[in-house]
């Protein structure tokens, strides 16, 4: 399939970036990594007048220590996620979710902006970072501003980002010590999730004294399983428990998509036997 016509401009700054996305006014689409947006485009569901290609924009891509928080650049790739010694030691969900996005190709190009940015349901990372109360820092005209990941997906595809802002960075807490997982269940390998569960779980003498669960493709946006975290407050870190906590999923899930791959009914099942695979696996981590 052939793209419609579009213009091509390509960024050398942030600044740059802003400034050819208000000359094109609303019509010109961000390029990262362009595995979301080059196939949209050569299906025309997407027919942008231009293109900003923010690709080169190397200060984009970094993980660095923020103090209370980890910042990560919205151009760092998942490989460089998944590869990332800080990530690793302060808050291992994000490298373990990025392992298993797509394949070699995907990972090597695709960003962690790019997949926040889309908003696509599907994706895997949205819900680890839903999961984890992260920040993103979108810049526009204006400056900057902040907005929690529990207000930053609004519905399908669509999220708090204005047509001319940038979202530039992403802040996740310091969570050294707890345990993480994600399960995600496919048909094959390099697939999007049928259903994805990503869990952080923090003991306290065989108990858990905090634990924080994502849902992907659950709904029309990445979802926090909330019902979930407080069935489990103060319960020993045990299969019984995790099956209990694990039954509330069906209280969270709100318009469970249906589709080829799966019925809601089936989807709610796949979230239940991944809730408890994924809290039991986080909390023997
Ligand atoms: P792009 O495609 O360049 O952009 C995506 C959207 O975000 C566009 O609307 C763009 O304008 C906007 N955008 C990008 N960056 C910014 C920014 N900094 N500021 C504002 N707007 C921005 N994803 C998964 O989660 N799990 C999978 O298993 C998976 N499998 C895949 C398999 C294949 C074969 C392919 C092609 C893709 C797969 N993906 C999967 C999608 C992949 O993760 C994409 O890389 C990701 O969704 C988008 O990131 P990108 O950098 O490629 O963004």
């Amino acid at each position: 399939m052939i793209p419609a016509p579009f213009e091509y401009e390509r960024a050398d700054s942030v600044d740059h970036a802003l400034e050819l996305l208000g000359r094109f006014g609303g019509e010109a689409k961000v390029l990262a990594g362009g595995h979301s947006l080059i196939p949209l485009m050569k299906l025309r569901f997407a027919t942008p007048t231009a293109l900003v290609d923010i690709g080169r924009l190397v200060d984009l891509a970094y993980v660095r220590d923020g103090g209370d928080h980890l910042a990560i650049g919205a151009l760092t790739t998942y490989r460089a996620l998944v590869d990332d010694e800080l990530l690793r030691r302060e808050c291992g969900l994000i490298p373990r979710v990025a392992s298993v996005i797509g394949d070699v190709q995907v990972r090597e190009r695709g960003t962690i902006g790019g997949s926040v940015a889309h908003a696509d349901p599907a994706s895997d990372l949205p819900a680890a970072l839903v999961a984890l109360e992260a920040t993103m820092v979108l810049t526009g005209p204006a400056g900057e501003r902040t907005v929690p990941a529990s207000g930053f997906f609004e519905s399908f595809l669509t999220s708090a980002l204005a047509k001319d802002e940038l979202l530039t960075e992403l802040r996740v807490p310091k969570l050294g010590g707890w345990g993480f997982a994600y399960e995600k269940f496919t048909k094959r390998s390099s697939d999007w999730a049928i259903v994805g569960v990503a869990a952080a779980v923090r003991r306290e003498n065989g108990s858990v004294a905090e634990a924080r669960v994502g849902l992907c493709n659950m709904g029309v946006t990445p979802l926090r399983a909330a019902s979930v975290e407080s069935a489990l407050a103060g319960e020993p870190a045990g299969t019984e428990a995790f099956a209990a906590a694990a039954a509330e999923v069906a209280a969270d899930g709100s318009e469970v998509p249906e589709d080829l791959n799966a019925t809601a009914a089936y989807r709610g099942h796949l979230a239940r036997v991944l809730t408890r695979r994924a809290l039991e696996r986080a909390a023997r981590a």
